[in-house]
């Protein structure tokens, strides 16, 4: 790890990204920081050549520029429908994303493939639509999606948003139903910029069984809880909720679970969820979709459809960071 840093800060350096001792840095960082809107943003050069990345694909592994990459990995990842705005946010989110992941950054890679920095499945690493899953999606409209995909990524070429100088892991999600996650809340690590803030998104859900199905269920994911269609009613309730709402601690008959198992049990679409009972039927309601760390994308397309910039997106969903160019590799 010390070896990784190490070599990270010798290719900022070797890249004129910045000086870096920690003095130094602050001192760089006073100097050349401007204010664009409430953001600041480090000047930085250009990587002059292209970021070349190891993408794992059905056992293959073949080098993409990354910047190509990005093309096929936000659209998959954002409806091209959205904003520009937000589509430039996810494009420098997940270009900071695969950065945090290069081992040449001093990341970890993806551990599907032998030297993969990526692979291209989206529950892994990122999702990847091929040139032939980008015409089968978007069909009569495909040049012009794929105008506005390419634009976003052209247009924040090489950006990332740095925490401390290095790539951030830039996590992201469809919507957060108010208030986005803390990662410590989920993972148990923390990240400083991946902390709860609000949110103008909550896309709600509902998912409905009968009170034998939802034993069933339950009994099924959770060996030793013993709930019936009787007892499941008095059996099965959340016992503590993170700070931004979500089910932390489920008690599930006879035994207890985090909010994440019974989300994965149930099919639900987050762990923001309330349970209610009507007649012979639960039903659960939930807000907002997916993990709820980092950037809602739900969120980002209103903060765009209200006037914000991409930089401005970005700084409200990832606490702290500083925005630069990726140093050459
Ligand atoms: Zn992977």
């Amino acid at each position: 790890m010390r070896k990784a840093l190490l070599l990270l800060l010798a290719l900022c350096c070797a890249a004129g990204f910045y000086a870096f001792s920690p003095r130094e840095k602050e001192t760089a960082r006073a100097a050349e920081a401007v204010r664009v809107g409430q953001v600041r943003v480090l000047q930085t050069e250009q990587a002059a050549s292209p970021v070349l990345l190891r993408v794992y694909d059905e056992g293959r592994l073949e080098r993409v520029d990354l910047e190509e990459y990005l093309l096929h990995a936000v659209a998959g990842e954002m409806p091209a429908s959205y904003e520009m705005e937000a589509l430039k946010a996810q494009a420098v989110a997940a270009r900071s994303y695969i950065a945090w992941k290069m081992p040449a950054y001093g990341g970890g890679g993806c551990s599907r493939g032998v030297d993969a920095d990526v692979c291209t499945d989206s529950t892994h690493c990122l999702a990847y639509w091929s040139e032939e899953e980008m015409r089968a999606h978007w069909g009569a409209d495909y040049d012009a999606c794929r105008a506005r995909v390419e634009e976003a990524v052209r247009a924040t070429r090489g950006e990332v948003l740095l925490y401390e100088g290095s790539p951030v892991q830039a996590l992201f999600h469809a919507s957060s139903g108010g208030y986005t996650e803390d990662a410590q809340a989920v993972w148990g690590t923390a990240f400083p910029y991946l902390t709860s803030v609000e949110s103008a998104d909550g896309a709600e859900a509902e998912a409905r069984f009968s009170l034998a199905e939802l034993a069933e269920k339950l009994n099924a994911a959770f060996p030793g809880a013993k709930l019936t269609e009787k007892n499941v009613k008095e059996n099965f309730l959340v016992r503590s909720r993170t700070d931004s709402g979500r089910a932390d601690v489920v008690r599930v008959g006879e035994v207890t679970a985090t909010g994440k198992a019974v989300r994965a049990a149930l099919d639900l679409k987050s762990t923001d969820f309330a349970v209610d009972y009507e007649g012979d039927e639960v039903v659960l309601r939930t807000r907002g979709s997916g993990h709820g760390v980092g950037m809602s994308q739900v969120g980002a397309e209103a903060m765009a459809a209200q006037g914000s910039g991409y930089r401005e997106i970005l700084a409200h969903y990832y606490t702290g960071v500083d925005f630069g160019s990726l140093p050459e590799v």
